[in-house]
């Protein structure tokens, strides 16, 4: 059930919200943090497991050098300390999807801190700090079966899956965010958005929010203005879509101020998104210090990564994500809008490709966000999962450039090459696609044209050129489209002149 809110406007006009993100990343190592199991996902419940992630007893654990390398990296892009020596940490709780009783963590040790981002929203930067970034292993998966919600309260039994049990995860933890205002909501969705493409451009997750191998808890707490004293906060979970990140951080800003306003306290607590309805339920109540008896890993030996080996790491490290989209829209001239419904569609690389395969970048952004996008959307797949690739966009836009077919021919060019027939040159041959360029054969077409439309030709003649629209429908309904509209009608007009 939704609660009262009062408007967002209102709510700002005397809190200030300050915000803290906590973002999950499933790294993507091809086997588990601490032992050989595959990371697959999608496969029959319980067959990746081994006596390591089931926390059988007298079981070893032992390091994945990828998941430390990952996450230097990672911390390396968010500008932070890497430790130059670190340990892992018990994390003691119970619950069924964590057989050992308790979860392989960092606690005051992690391996990365004290970093920073800098965010461009709506032409101002605002500074995210980062607290630290830590390695854990993620829990299994309970299926709650039985009832109508799927979820435990009405369920009749439970499954459990361990094939997730173990999965190395980079948690990062940000400072407090203030200042933020009625920008709130877009900054901490911005800054999930550039943890996303960090993510994929360093190569070490999927990132999909929507699998959740990225997720995102979001606490927010108000302070009324004027004042300094931190209120208390809340922490949504289930926040799997960008989207949601910017809508639920939003609604609980309102929440809490009629909570406030009306006299009344809010409670610290973990809260449930719900993105049908568009509102936030309470979970359990959370208190600053839950006691999960952390202690130093026994069975680990500590991290201590090399010098050498991180500043080897820190070459390695992409062009940022969000300084590449604005070199790339410098480079293009695209406007604000242009390159924002590039990066929405996902066609930043694509486009990229085409460009550098000598396309320019308008033409480019044409084919990838109209014909190509529809494709996609229609077959249900990623832009770059097409069967064309950029260099043959490439060569589309160059068959038109070069007058050889026109905008409508060249989406019949596509459609074949999507279906298999072979590249743009072969298409046109094969389907006969060219425009008719034999000056001749037009010149006949447009006769034939004129004898066929004496009223129309007529009032040419008595300097009525806009009836000149009739010929040239008909010339190119003779060509099967195939011939330049453009010279048609220059033609026609030059023959009843
Ligand atoms: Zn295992």
């Amino acid at each position: 059930m939704s609660s009262p809110v009062v408007d967002f406007d209102e709510a700002l006009a005397d809190y200030d919200p300050v915000l803290g993100l906590e973002v999950h990343v499933e790294l993507n190592t091809a086997s588990k943090m601490f032992c050989g199991c595959s990371t697959a996902f999608g496969a029959e419940p319980n067959t990746h497991t081994c006596p390591v992630c089931l926390g059988l007893p007298g079981s070893l654990p032992v390091v994945n050098a990828k998941a430390i390398e990952s996450a230097i990296r990672i911390g390396l892009a968010l500008n932070c300390t890497i430790a130059d020596w670190c340990r892992f940490a018990r994390k003691n709780y119970f619950y069924p999807d964590m057989t050992k009783d308790f979860q392989i963590s960092q606690y005051d040790e992690p391996i990365a801190f004290d970093g920073y981002v800098d965010l461009d929203v709506d032409g101002e930067t605002f500074r995210i700090e980062i607290e630290r970034a830590h390695m854990e292993e993620d829990a299994g998966k309970l299926l709650h079966l039985g009832g109508s919600t799927g979820r435990i309260g009405d369920a009749e039994y439970s499954l459990l899956d361990y094939n997730r049990a173990g999965t190395p995860l980079i948690e990062i933890v940000t400072k407090t965010i203030h200042g933020t205002g009625a920008k709130a909501p877009q900054v901490a969705k911005a800054y999930v958005s550039f943890l996303r493409d960090l993510m994929v451009s360093l190569g070490v997750s999927d990132a999909r929010m929507e699998q959740a191998s990225l997720r995102c808890d979001a606490n927010v707490s108000i302070m009324p203005k004027g004042t300094t004293t931190l209120g208390l906060r809340t922490e949504t979970k289930n926040v799997n879509s960008l989207r949601s990140v910017e809508r639920a951080l939003h609604h609980e800003i309102r929440r809490q101020a009629a909570v406030l306003s009306s006299g009344g306290t809010v409670q610290q607590e973990t809260r449930h998104w719900h993105e049908d309805g568009e509102y936030t339920t309470p979970g359990r109540l959370k208190s600053d210090a839950e006691d999960y008896r952390y202690f130093p890993e026994p069975d680990l030996v500590p991290v201590a990564p090399s010098r050498e080996w991180v500043e080897e790491l820190r070459a390695t490290l992409p062009e940022l994500p969000n300084l590449r989209k604005l070199r790339l829209q410098g480079d293009w001239g695209f406007t604000d809008l242009e390159l924002q419904d590039v990066v929405n569609a996902g066609a930043l690389d694509v486009i990229e490709a085409t460009v550098a395969a000598g396309a320019s970048p308008q033409a480019a952004r044409k084919w990838w966000l109209t014909e190509l996008a529809r494709r996609a959307n229609e077959d249900g797949v990623e832009l770059a999962g097409l069967a064309i690739t950029p260099a043959q966009v490439a060569e589309v836009q160059g068959l038109v450039d070069a007058g050889t077919v026109n905008d409508k021919l060249a989406r019949q060019v596509i459609e074949g090459v999507l279906a298999g027939e072979g590249s743009p040159a072969e298409v046109v041959a094969a389907r006969n696609l060219a425009v008719v360029s034999d000056s001749g054969e037009l010149a006949a077409a447009v006769d034939r044209a004129i004898a066929a439309n004496p009223d129309a030709a007529a009032r040419i003649r008595d300097g009525h050129v806009q009836a000149a629209g009739a010929l040239i429908g008909a010339v190119m309904k003779e060509m099967r489209g195939q011939a330049d509209a453009a010279a048609v009608r220059e033609l026609v007009l030059a023959k009843l002149a």
